[in-house]
């Protein structure tokens, strides 16, 4: 079975208890939990029993350490890891507010995730990777911007490029650059995962159906609405499937939308149906907000391979 591929920050997150809890003052927190965008994403791959690597870096301490076990123990390549020695790992604060918000602090850029550099990209392979996944929220600095604009012009043809934008459309309007990045990476994508606010913006329509038609006219062959607890929707160019939601409590919300697209993604690869890869991906992303903390409520395979 091909590879999945992803680049990004694997940090860990440490998260206050109680609801509306200020960083101004002290108070009670739980973490450290793996964490990270890509780093949830390729954890659910793995989980549905695809080979599955992350060009990431942690640093040589015991959050990195807990990352790597936790990263390898589920299934994940972990040998495009690099483990810093100057720099430690990355750390996300969070606090989640009645109104349904959350506030982060972020240790990111200058941390181990944020030492990753386009030369790393020469010593890997590209033959077995069939599906290049990349996620708008990992291109936080230059580097990053540096290291996504080199992967996209090596990627052989036949691997497909997924996209998760996952980026507030505020914080490209305010960097032309990654706006510019975002919009090629746009062009070489084959299969989108979006909420329809995104979609509105990458394509400038105002209504599904026009955005999607211009998806379907750049060579998006999948596209993939995300509706959190309303379920989601995958649109081809002559089928719409819809996923019902699944009615769950939700503990924490942080990482469903990665969990989704890891578990869509891993379909794609077992070549399961375009309703299964939805049905299964409705599901994980339904579970990953039952659990506290990012990546605890990444699915077995097992445990989805009835549903
Ligand atoms: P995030 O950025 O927090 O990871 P997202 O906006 O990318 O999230 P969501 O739409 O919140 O993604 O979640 C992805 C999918 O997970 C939804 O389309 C749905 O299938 C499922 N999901 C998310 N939240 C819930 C919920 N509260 N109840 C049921 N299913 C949910």
């Amino acid at each position: 079975m091909k590879k999945v591929l992803v680049i990004g920050e694997i940090l860990v997150e440490i998260m206050a208890n109680e609801k509306d809890q200020s960083f101004l003052d002290a108070g009670d927190f739980s973490g450290p939990y793996v964490s990270g965008a890509p780093a949830i994403f390729i954890d659910q791959v793995a989980k549905f029993k695809v080979p599955c690597s992350i060009l990431a870096a942690v640093g040589d301490d015991d959050f990195g350490k807990m990352c790597l076990k936790k990263l390898k123990e589920d299934g994940v390549d972990i040998t495009n890891i690099k483990i810093t020695a100057d720099v430690s790992t990355g750390i996300a604060f969070v606090r989640y507010n009645s109104d349904g918000s959350r506030n982060f602090i972020f240790h990111l850029k200058n941390a181990a995730c944020g030492t990753l550099r386009s030369e790393d990209l020469d010593t890997m392979s590209w033959n077995d990777i069939a599906v290049f996944h990349v996620m708008g929220s990992s291109i936080f600095n230059k580097e990053m911007f540096s290291i996504h604009h080199k992967a996209i012009k090596m990627i052989p043809d036949e691997c497909l490029v997924s996209f998760d934008p996952n980026i507030r459309p505020e914080i490209l309007k305010s960097d032309p650059k990654l706006k510019e990045l975002i919009l090629d990476l746009f062009s070489k994508t084959k299969i989108l995962f979006v909420t329809e606010d995104e979609l509105e913006f990458l394509t400038q329509k105002t209504s599904l159906k026009q955005s999607l038609d211009s998806c379907f006219t750049k060579g998006i062959h999948t596209v993939i609405v995300k509706r959190g607890k309303a379920g989601a929707s995958v649109y081809t160019d002559s089928q719409c499937i819809d996923a019902q939601p699944i009615s769950v409590e939700e503990v924490d919300p942080t990482g469903a939308g990665d969990t989704f697209a890891g578990a869509f993604i891993a379909g794609v690869i077992h070549q399961w149906s375009l309703e299964t890869c939805l049905r299964r991906a409705n599901y994980a992303g339904a579970s990953a907000v039952t659990k506290r903390g990012p990546m605890e409520g990444t699915v077995l395979f097992d445990n989805v391979i009835h549903k």
